[in-house]
């Protein structure tokens, strides 16, 4: 185990009892604030929670209702704004596809917060002063992008504000200021491999030590395969716009779950359909409410995201309980001739086959009253498209592999290495034309 360092060590190894008291103060402070904006106050005191004093402990945080991203919509743009509007000085905007973004607001205090917990996070998994860090994400209304560049540049560590996208470029830079940690989605992280191997730029030509990867969910034998490939420390990175960003939950160098940093957030874990809390321990809807923010307060969020609790405590000694990996989202969930099915599901597969390559994508489509499902995936490079008895053999051995561990008995479709379209911002795996066809 390499040695432990700690950002701010009294606050990450705060005993349970003191750290859960801490909890109770910002969430007066929190519940306070959001009194006072025009619309979330208004729907606070519908729900009978009229001052912070309905706050006595963390059990009265079930007495606040949940909030939704469409509550967030209704309140479009000022809504949930409690404090002056010269008192802003930024705002970011989730990655909606469609309709109203969801606008989170900051003033000066909540942007240094934030970069606080970038700057904890980043420093939790061994990066100090001396590394040069790439930030290979989308910049703009996308929190990765400045979320991170804050938080590296607070540790000290020189940052190249690359953006995403550009492999050539990447790899030059990556050369000639001697990168050794990158920030990408876990899928760029791939591409990035493929393109190396492509393009012939040796791995000794780089100086590459660790990688950030978040925004969209992976697989643990991703995460291996990326490390495998690239010969790097890979890092989870887990956050959302609603929640400022990156920086709410982060793996340390122990790679075992993610802190969720409860000095600025309290998680729950729900039932999706029952929204009772969930027993200790098991699967269900991560709700947060956010205590580090003061111009857009927002609480018991419902995230979306299917998650839960490790009970046991990590060994780097950080008192903030840990997260499993995102296993996808209460409402990604593809049900596919009945069977309930989640994309990750899928990648946790083909990912563990070596003669699968980098991407993959699931298509879904009607067939008369039947649904249907192609998994179409790249081969690996050693793999050629013109041995059609090896493609066969493999394209049975992913069909059955599929049929055995998750019941469904997809098409399977082989495509050339590196041939599959790659998106620049998050990775689109699934396309479900079942829609279009009603
Ligand atoms: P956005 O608000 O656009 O930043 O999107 C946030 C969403 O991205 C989260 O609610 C998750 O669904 C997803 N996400 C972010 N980080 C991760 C991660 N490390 N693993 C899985 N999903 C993630
Ligand atoms: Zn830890």
């Amino acid at each position: 185990m390499p040695e432990i360092q700690y950002w701010e060590p009294d606050l990450e190894r705060l005993p349970r009892t003191e750290l859960e008291a801490l909890q109770v103060k910002k969430l007066r402070k929190s519940v306070e604030d959001a009194l006072r904006t025009p619309v979330y106050g208004e729907r606070l005191r519908k729900h009978g929670v009229t001052s912070s004093d309905c706050i006595k402990s963390l059990d009265d945080l079930r007495r606040i209702p949940f909030t939704t991203k469409n509550d967030l919509r209704d309140g479009f743009p000022y809504g949930f704004v409690s404090v002056p509007k010269d008192d802003i000085i930024r705002l970011h905007a989730s990655s909606g596809t469609t309709g109203i973004p969801t606008t989170i607001y900051f003033n000066k205090g909540d942007i240094a917060r934030w970069r606080n917990n970038m700057a904890r996070s980043i420093f939790a998994t061994g990066c100090t002063k001396s590394d040069v860090f790439q930030n290979m994400i989308t910049y703009g209304m996308f929190t990765g992008g400045l979320g991170f560049h804050y938080g590296a540049e607070e540790v000290g560590m020189l940052v190249i504000p690359s953006g995403a996208g550009n492999t050539a470029k990447q790899f030059r830079m990556m050369q000639d200021y001697g990168t050794t940690v990158l920030h990408a989605t876990p899928s760029f992280l791939l591409h990035v491999e493929s393109k190396m191997r492509e393009e012939g730029v040796a791995r000794d030509s780089l100086k590459l030590r660790k990688a950030f990867a978040g925004a969209e969910p992976y697989s643990e034998d991703t995460r291996r395969r990326i490390e495998g490939l690239l010969n790097i420390d890979v890092y989870n990175s887990y956050g959302l716009s609603e929640m400022n960003g990156p920086s709410v939950a982060f793996e340390c160098q122990c790679k075992s779950g993610l802190h969720l940093w409860e000095d600025s957030y309290i998680g729950e874990i729900i039932n999706p359909d029952t929204l009772e809390p969930a027993k200790e321990g098991e699967l269900g809807e991560l709700v947060l409410s956010c205590l580090c923010r003061e111009a857009t307060p927002l609480l018991r969020y419902r995230t979306r995201d299917l998650t839960a609790f490790y009970t046991e405590p990590c060994a780097c000694g950080r008192t903030h309980r840990r997260l499993r990996r995102i296993t996808g989202r209460s409402d990604d969930m593809l049900i596919i001739n009945g069977v309930n099915l989640f994309p990750s599901q899928i990648e946790e597969v083909i990912m563990a086959m070596k003669e699968v390559g980098n991407n993959y994508l699931i298509v879904v489509e009607k067939d008369g009253a039947l649904d249907r499902f192609t998994v179409k995936t790249e081969v690996g490079p050693d793999i050629f498209m013109d041995d059609a008895r090896i493609l066969n053999a493999l394209k049975e051995k992913i069909r059955k592999t599929l049929q055995t561990s998750i019941t469904v008995n997809p098409r399977v479709e082989l495509h050339e290495n590196g041939s599959l379209p790659v998106a620049e911002g998050k990775a689109k795996r699934v396309q479900d034309l079942r829609l279009k066809d009603i």
